[in-house]
């Protein structure tokens, strides 16, 4: 069994406890690999090797620190098809789109952020005839960085790439349920010639490594992607400590479809968006809300095409479902299904596990399901659900498709398809998400605001912002 071990001072090392953890293939519905289950210990001696290499990192020539991080994105280009596969293993993800999207987007992330801290300015302000104002920004020191299991590596580099841009040093945690990525990215760090402490990645479970990086004194900064429960937990420990917090929550992402859109582009790129990573996508538009004109029309369509998407092996070519990422998550997502009968919903298609033949018999697989007949208050479609399972509900007008879309407490990402560009301005200006697609969905431009409103978190990543995160402001008066 491979055995996963936590990157602390530049070395990979056992966990103080000594003890491990099982790592499953959720595919196969058995443990394949072990990682540390490390406590405040581990996390204690990674926030001291932080801070140690604080000084040199922080003082690094842009230059110097922008090659190491560009090194480490070739690595991962170079390493490919090897990480595409330990993914796709330990996610349950098509191997396919660990190769497309997400091992592709880890080196993209990287390479951004590398590139980007060399073009960050700061302002300066001429108050006419009295004074100049300069700001500085300065990295914010040792930055917490805690990532969720669906976009394991993706989501991971997403944070720390532009904390080590920006001159910060780390202590990251990613998910419990897939640490492979991570742990083969700390080989790369080490073959990258990352200097001992930079980045430390301790791995293990939420409430104990997660929970004690957020306590943790020394960590000045905590970027966080997960769930809205865990998001609260964080915020009411690292509040009253004044850290600089970001976060990335749940979202329950309407998808708006009005008649005058192109209906072929509307109902393909729905599919995409419904059952992308299984719906285990923070992004993905599980509430699908459909002008009544075309409603029976996009409904039967849709539901031909979830019909002939395969659910099996992800390591097969043909595979477009995969298995969700454990055993708890099946039965979460299950359950949501039997909610959505008792609440009135008719489930059109899919709504039950999958079992497979061979080696994949025991996976975690479950139909893509569509469900229909639902009231936009019903617990169905207020909570996200976070796997192959969306609505569909008609709407009568304009003002009402925008009423459904923010009757929901979330409010990361919505998808509007119109091929009216006044109404699109028009809709995309009232829905109360932080991202809007119009006519496309994921399409993403790392220079972008990324982030959500209301119970969808509280700060932006993405371009600048994340830059600005991890450095501290500073405004400097001189009176002329
Ligand atoms: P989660 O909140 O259970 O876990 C996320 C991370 O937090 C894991 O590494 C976990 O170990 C850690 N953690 C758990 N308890 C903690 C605590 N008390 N203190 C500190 N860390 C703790 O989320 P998940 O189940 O891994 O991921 C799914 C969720 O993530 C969904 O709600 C999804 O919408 C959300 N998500 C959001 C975005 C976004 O950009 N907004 C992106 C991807 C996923």
């Amino acid at each position: 069994m491979d055995r996963i071990l936590n990157y602390i001072e530049g070395k990979l090392l056992e966990p103080a406890s000594g003890k491990f953890l099982e790592n499953f293939n959720p595919a196969m519905g058995a443990p394949y690999s072990t990682l540390p289950d490390s406590d405040s210990s581990d996390v204690t001696k990674a926030v001291d090797a932080a801070h140690s290499a604080f000084p040199a990192w922080s003082a690094m020539p842009l230059s110097k620190r922008t090659s190491i991080l560009l090194k480490i994105a070739d690595l991962i280009d170079r390493d490919l098809d090897k990480l595409a596969l330990a993914e796709s293993i330990d996610q349950g993800k098509p191997l396919k789109l660990a190769k497309s999207v997400d091992i592709p987007r880890a080196s993209a992330n990287m390479r951004f952020y590398a590139t980007a801290s060399m073009h960050m300015n700061s302002e300066s302000h001429l108050m006419e005839g009295e004074a100049i104002n300069y700001t500085t920004r300065t990295p914010i020191g040792v930055a917490g960085c805690i990532s969720p299991w669906n976009l394991p590596l993706y989501l991971f580099t997403w944070k720390i790439a532009p904390a080590l841009a920006a001159g910060c040093t780390v202590v990251a945690k990613p998910s419990e349920l897939t640490p492979m990525t991570a742990f083969m990215f700390s080989k790369l760090c080490i073959e990258a010639g990352l200097p001992a402490g930079v980045l430390n990645i301790v791995h293990g479970l939420g409430n104990k490594v997660g929970q004690a990086i957020v306590e943790h004194r020394g960590v000045s900064a905590i970027s966080f992607t997960g769930g809205t429960v865990t998001g609260k937990t964080i915020a009411a420990t690292a509040a009253p400590m004044f850290k600089k917090l970001s976060l990335e929550l749940g979202g329950k992402n309407p998808n708006l479809i009005f008649a005058d859109c192109d209906f072929e582009n509307a109902v393909s790129t729905s599919i995409q968006s419904s059952f992308s990573n299984q719906g285990e996508i923070c992004l993905c538009g599980s509430r699908i809300l459909v002008e009544r004109g075309i409603y029976e029309k996009f409904v039967n369509e849709f539901v031909k095409r979830t019909k002939e998407l395969t659910v099996g092996d992800p390591l097969e070519e043909k595979t477009r479902v995969g298995a969700l990422v454990s055993e708890g998550h099946m039965n979460k997502v299950l359950s949501y299904i039997d909610l959505a009968k008792q609440e009135g919903g008719e489930v059109l298609c899919g709504g039950k596990r999958v079992t497979l033949l061979g080696r994949c018999a025991n996976g975690y697989f479950v139909e893509p399901t569509v469900i229909v007949g639902l009231d936009q208050q019903c617990r169905t479609n207020q909570e996200e659900i976070f796997g192959p399972v969306v609505t569909i509900m008609p709407f009568d007008t304009e003002e009402e498709a925008v009423a459904y879309a923010n009757s929901n407490a979330y409010g990361l990402s919505a998808t509007i398809w119109t091929d009216n560009l006044k109404r699109a301005h028009r809709v995309a200006h009232q829905v109360k998400s932080g991202i809007i697609w119009v006519n496309c969905w994921l399409l993403r431009d790392l220079r972008t605001p990324f982030g959500g409103m209301k119970q969808s978190g509280v700060g932006r990543e993405g371009g600048w912002e994340a830059l600005r995160f991890f450095t501290e402001a500073k405004n400097i008066c001189i009176r002329i």
